[in-house]
């Protein structure tokens, strides 16, 4: 008993002084009015979101995605919720030159940047993987690759304004889940890249912040197509998610988990039990319905 209470006050001692330290400051609105701020993947889903909830803050808006129609009805809505400027590019992120034309656009227009919201992903299959290794590269350029040339390209910026950096990952990119091989992949790889990146910023005194966000399943169009089959849990609001991450941005948190409880439940199981985990996943899944490619 006596040996138990050495070992559990200091650590009580160290968690409550970690929980301290790093319990975010309250966020506010103001917070984000007058910022300059790109959103990838802002023609749909939680990019479009966040993009919506932005524009009410009042931010400086650029936005990219490829399909120039739809970008063209989120910007004209931003501009209707009082965003204090809102534009587009359209293109692909499949090619790494594009995604520094999207910076260079930022810095011509604004000469600065203060928040980098990585967020698009390509179209990928979610059934047994079929051994297709050039799908795999292509999805790494599009979900990685031009994460890290934006990031680059707009470091000397948010260097400038003490900017921050948000990476929009998921539970898939902290353990492996069947019929997601690729996907899974490039979201690891985002986890690896800026997790590192993180450190050396602390290292060299680089004030920019990364939030990497874990999300669960969220009801985007896209996401409830492609696997409301297969997975009977009621999914997320993207509303609200596209909410929490603005506000974990804002706050400069380094991780943010949505939905918070299932998240950390998740990440708790795989770090204690992954093969109970990953026992409850597949039995989860409807696999009847899925069909091979
Ligand atoms: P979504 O609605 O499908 O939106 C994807 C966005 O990426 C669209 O704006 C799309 O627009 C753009 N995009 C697709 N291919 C592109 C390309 N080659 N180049 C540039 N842009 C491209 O997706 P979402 O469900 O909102 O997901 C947003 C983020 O949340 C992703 O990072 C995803 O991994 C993460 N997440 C989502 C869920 C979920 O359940 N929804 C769960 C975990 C994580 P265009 O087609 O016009 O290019």
């Amino acid at each position: 008993m006596g040996l138990l209470l050495k070992i559990f006050i200091p650590l009580l001692g160290v968690a409550l002084a970690f929980y301290f330290y790093s319990a975010p400051r309250n966020f506010s609105e103001e917070m984000l009015r007058g910022k300059r701020v790109i959103v990838t993947g802002a023609s749909s889903g939680i990019g479009e979101q966040m993009a919506y909830h932005l524009a009410r803050m009042e931010a400086h808006l650029l936005l990219t995605a490829r399909t120039q129609a739809k970008l063209q009805k989120v910007v004209e809505q931003c501009l209707k919720l009082g965003a204090a400027s809102a534009s587009y590019v359209s293109g692909s992120m499949e090619d790494t030159a594009f995604a520094e034309v999207v910076v260079k656009e930022a810095e011509n227009t604004w000469g600065g940047l203060d928040m980098l919201i990585l967020n698009h992903i390509g179209h990928s299959y979610f059934t047994y993987f079929n051994g297709d290794v050039e799908h795999v590269r292509k999805l790494l350029e599009t979900n990685f690759l031009s994460y890290v040339a934006m990031t680059t390209s707009a470091l000397p910026m948010l260097k400038e304004s003490e900017g921050s950096i948000v990476v929009v990952s998921s539970v898939a990119g902290k353990t492996g889940v069947p019929f997601a091989a690729p996907y899974s992949a490039t979201k690891f790889a985002l986890d690896g890249f800026f997790s590192s990146l993180r450190s050396e910023f602390v290292m060299e005194k680089v004030n920019v912040s990364i939030t990497l966000c874990i999300l669960g399943y969220i009801n985007t169009e896209s996401a409830v197509q492609a696997i409301s089959h297969v997975i009977q849990d009621t999914p997320a609001p993207k509303e609200d998610c596209a909410l929490q991450i603005i506000k974990g941005a804002a706050l400069r948190q380094r991780e943010l988990h949505y939905p918070a409880r299932l998240v950390d439940t998740l990440l708790l199981l795989r770090a204690f039990a992954p093969d109970f985990l990953d026992y409850i996943t597949r039995s989860s899944y409807n696999v009847e319905n899925i069909s091979r490619t």
